[in-house]
């Protein structure tokens, strides 16, 4: 059985229909999304962010739990006794039981008192479910290319990707609080954060998304055209099959510099929370549903907002797109600037590194950036831009 389930997370390609994979599969993510719930209803403190802990409700917690392992349980039950994919079933079942065993949606979280270092697992659960549901309807509704399976070529590294990033959720936040509270505060001036305040909502969310946006494009493209921070984002652009979870692929070096550089100015100007949180909300679905396997380009708003099609040719090996479209929500800024794609084709052919030099798996990417051949890679004279 383990030697199966092995195969087929090193696999890729469409699942064979009618042979129990499909909703094995979908029984075993049930399984394993129930015991990682149970993990985090038993150690809260450690296992789940403080934002999240708050606004997660256990009257909805609880039946989302039971409803997953009924649902998980009920089809790996009928594919065992139906004789379909039996290996996947077990293991589907075998995590269901292991989630029951462990006090299933019935665990009584403890009482938090103080705060904990912590792992974002509930933040990893809840966003893969909801991404996955999401992401998935939508590109399968407007596919760019409707014979990319959802299981695509590396889809195993950038899970990994996905799973670490969300995982470290609590210490990036600390870190890049750190660096701004300790480089930028000499800069923060009541009177400016009273009068951004003092802006109507919207004004003030256009400002602040107005403002990161220019901070994260001047940034973008420091990382392209300095050889040092190329060798971070090269890991980015390694990408040579895009999808929803395809933009989940970043050096936690890059999301550090980036974090941090952009929201010193949204700390120095002092936008009010909700603002804060609209913004979050906005720039996490956009910087999702860019990297996605969509027929995407809104007609003359391409022009200004950030579309799927723009963040693509971002991504291409096309000499004429290597180094252009470095905004993340607006692509005025790109056209402005005059590092805006003009090309002939509707959407490029190729993703990736010129070269392909990037080694793949999640601790090799990790590790790129500080090995001689990244450096090697530059003194080629490869533009540091390879893409
Ligand atoms: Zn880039
Ligand atoms: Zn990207």
């Amino acid at each position: 059985m383990l030697s199966r389930l092995r195969q087929l997370t090193q696999s890729h390609g469409a699942l064979r229909t009618g042979t129990g994979l499909v909703s094995g599969v979908i029984a075993l993510g049930c399984g394993l999304t129930c015991v990682l719930l149970v993990l985090t209803l038993h150690f809260p403190q450690y296992l789940t962010t403080p934002e999240l802990r708050q606004a997660l409700n256990l009257a909805l917690l609880r039946p989302l739990l039971l409803g997953g392992m009924v649902v998980g349980g009920g089809i790996a039950l009928a594919n065992l006794l139906l004789g379909r994919a039996p290996w996947l079933s077990a293991a589907a079942f075998a995590c269901v039981v292991l989630s029951a065993l462990m006090g299933g949606y019935k665990v009584q979280p403890p009482e938090l008192s103080g705060r904990t270092p912590y792992i974002g697992l509930d933040w990893f659960v809840l966003d893969l479910l909801g991404s996955t549901l999401v992401f998935v309807f939508i590109e399968k509704l407007f596919p760019l290319r409707p014979k990319q399976p959802v299981f695509r070529p590396e889809w195993q590294t950038d899970l990994a990707h996905f799973f670490v990033n969300h995982l470290l959720v609590g210490f990036v936040l600390l870190a890049t609080n750190f660096f701004v509270h300790r480089f930028f505060s000499w800069a923060v001036s009541v009177e400016v954060q009273q009068a951004v305040q003092s802006l109507p909502f919207v004004l003030e969310l256009c400002v602040l998304m107005l403002v990161a946006d220019v901070i994260q494009y001047a940034v973008h493209r420091a990382m392209h055209e300095l050889p040092f921070l190329w060798r971070f984002h090269a890991v980015h652009h390694s990408i040579k099959t895009l999808d929803w979870l395809a933009g989940s692929r970043l050096h936690v070096g890059e999301v550090l510099l980036m974090r941090t550089l952009v929201l010193a100015p949204i700390y120095v100007l002092g936008f009010s929370r909700e603002v804060m949180d609209a913004y979050i909300v906005i720039i996490g679905f956009q910087a999702v549903l860019n990297h996605a396997n969509v027929d995407l380009r809104l007609g003359w708003l391409r022009y200004l907002v950030v579309t799927p099609n723009f963040h693509h040719w971002h991504h291409s090996q096309d000499k004429e797109a290597l180094d252009r479209n470095y905004a993340g929500q607006f692509a005025f800024i790109d056209y402005l600037m005059g590092t805006a794609v003009k090309s002939t084709k509707t959407w490029p052919s190729e993703y990736g590194v010129l070269g392909d030099y990037v080694p793949l798996g999640f601790w090799r990417q990790l590790l790129f950036p500080f090995q001689r051949r990244a450096r090697s890679q530059k003194s080629d004279g490869h533009s540091p831009s390879g893409c």
